[in-house]
């Protein structure tokens, strides 16, 4: 048996075989080719691959989200069966003497460039799909996707270290937990996770080989535990922790449907964290009051170009919809930092999370951020939807960001297209700047919401992505605790609410505090949300604030 220890991500039990998580690298260089008729079986094999691939996921889809979502998987296999297409990867290979993987990209390149030259909106979006399935196509002729996991049932994944694009696009129907060995549990692959609210251990600095997939293994999230061919004692071990783990989930139903309220009386709001309508089931399932936090960057993620207005629309459409009626508070993107996007083709910085991020993203590149808002207004007559700005450190960035919302709805109005004129604005507190200056920041908008993972990482000047500080960090800094105390005063001096959509808000250690704070709503990921309000109906503030 091997024993690897490292830090949890969530407190989850998983017991399944191990899946070694193999990257993708895709090389699409140039190299001499000697005989151009294999070339092309080549092609023709890995694109006959990528639509049997492309029907399973249409399968898939089709049965979790219907016909209309589906659809664009038929739209792919369509593309990847063109004539056009393939005639000019085809003469590529054989004309111009290139290997299967640069004919590709360059056909890809070429189709793209067309079809965004077009005028129609809907041909230009064409460009994305037809670079997607050519990935897909790449991928295949250089050795295959990730893992295979049509051989398991269910598994636990293990890898070096996964990007937040990579956690995105895992086949999480069959994944029970994961073990990484580098990663820190403040990474937006962690809080993916625990939305998900699957088991995982990161940063156990043990890089795991293909000695061990498929062995069996168990992954003990309460305590950061990963233990590889467990011994029978072990195994047995764990099995009857993982029954009283669920028995333990099975007590939270009590609180189902009642009202996130202390013992004397105090009510606030348990809201959900969520990266893209496809976690609005877990949503459902978490008996959250609303949405806290949509981290709409994750729909600019793991893609080869910008989503359109349309497609966003869509998103926050169903999002409002399947909210009927309980308000979804949407931060507009917040690309930078750890969610790298190749196509945004930001310049490479020594200090990406103080650099080009956010906000500022949107301030430099308007265009960009007006086709968000526009997909934002346009869904908000389809529900209760609130907009919020990411990383603001001044009140003039306030000031400009809803002189553009006011453009937009401008527009809006002249085209005749329908929002809701009463919609939310309001700002993430998660600079030390912002949190200094909330008494005039909240002159300016309708809510905060305190994003206490930066806040934190800027306060105390520790990266939240380091985990070797360590020894030096403390989620419960004083430092921090006092800029959450000022935020939430300022914001009541004002008639505002206040929430808390940071990892902290699901700290139950800390529920107590931030309800004498006077804090509004806590937004958690959607399986801390029965803990936490079980946490709120045990307490009793005996009236204090
Ligand atoms: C935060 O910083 O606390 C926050 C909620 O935003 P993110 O984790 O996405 O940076
Ligand atoms: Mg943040």
């Amino acid at each position: 048996m091997l024993t690897l220890k490292g830090k949890s991500v969530f407190p989850g039990i998983a017991i399944g075989p191990l899946a070694l998580f193999h990257r993708n690298t895709v090389s699409t260089a140039v190299r001499p080719v000697e005989d151009a008729e294999a070339e092309v079986t080549r092609f023709q094999k890995a694109r006959e691959t990528a639509i049997a691939q492309l029907q399973g996921l249409y399968d898939k889809a089709l049965e979790k989200v219907g016909e209309e979502q589906a659809a664009v998987f038929e739209v792919h296999q369509m593309m990847l069966d063109d004539d056009d297409y393939i005639e000019s990867v085809e003469t590529q290979i054989r004309e111009e003497g290139l290997n299967a993987e640069a004919a590709v990209d360059r056909t890809a390149q070429q189709f793209a460039e067309m079809f965004r030259n077009m005028d129609d909106d809907y041909m230009k979006a064409r460009a994305a799909d037809v670079l997607d399935i050519s990935h897909r196509v790449e991928v295949e002729l250089c050795g295959g996707q990730g893992i295979d996991y049509s051989t398991y049932d269910e598994v636990i994944l293990a890898a070096d270290d996964l990007a937040p694009s990579e956690t995105l696009q895992l086949d999480t129907d069959k994944i029970l937990g994961f073990v990484t060995s580098a990663g820190s549990t403040n990474s937006h692959t962690a809080i993916l996770a625990r939305t998900l609210g699957i088991a995982a251990v990161v940063n156990t600095g043990t890089d795991l080989h293909n000695d061990v997939d498929g062995h069996d293994a168990i992954i003990d999230g309460t305590t950061g535990t990963v233990y590889i061919d467990p011994d029978a004692e072990t195994l047995a071990a764990m099995q009857a922790k993982k029954a009283d783990e669920e028995k333990r989930r099975a007590a939270l139903e009590a609180v189902r449907g009642l009202p996130s309220e202390t013992k004397d009386g105090h009510r606030i709001h348990v809201f959900a964290n969520i990266g893209n309508p496809g976690d609005l089931p877990q949503v459902a399932a978490s008996d959250a009051e609303g949405i806290g936090l949509f981290r709409s960057e994750f729909l600019y993620l793991g893609r080869t170009d910008y989503p359109t207005e349309e497609e966003q629309f869509e998103a926050y459409k169903k999002t409002a919809q399947a909210l009927g009626g309980k308000l979804a508070v949407i931060r507009t993107l917040d690309i930078g930092a750890d969610k790298k996007v190749d196509y945004f083709g930001l310049a490479p910085e020594a200090n990406p999370a103080m650099g080009m991020r956010a906000i500022r993203i949107c301030l430099t590149r308007p265009d960009l951020f007006r086709t968000q808002l526009r997909a934002l207004c346009r869904a908000s007559a389809f529900g209760k939807i609130a907009v919020m700005f990411p990383m603001i450190i001044s009140v003039a960035e306030v000031r400009r960001c809803k002189e553009i919302l006011a453009e937009v709805r401008h527009e809006l109005d002249e085209q005749g297209m329908k929002y809701d004129p009463a919609m939310q604005v309001g700002i993430m507190v998660e600079t030390p700047a912002a949190a200094v200056l909330s008494d005039e920041l909240a002159q300016e908008v309708d809510f905060f919401s305190i994003g206490s993972n930066d806040l934190t990482q800027y306060t105390l000047a520790i990266d939240r992505q380091q985990t070797t500080l360590d020894a030096f960090f403390d989620a419960h800094h004083p430092a921090v605790l006092r800029l959450i105390r000022q935020t939430i005063e300022n914001g009541h001096k004002a008639g505002i609410w206040v929430g808390i959509c940071g990892e902290l808000g699901a700290d139950l250690s800390l529920t107590e505090t931030f309800l004498k704070m006077g804090i509004d709503e806590l937004s958690v990921s959607p399986p801390s949300v029965l803990p936490l309000r079980a946490k709120i109906r045990s307490l009793d503030l005996h009236g204090t604030k």
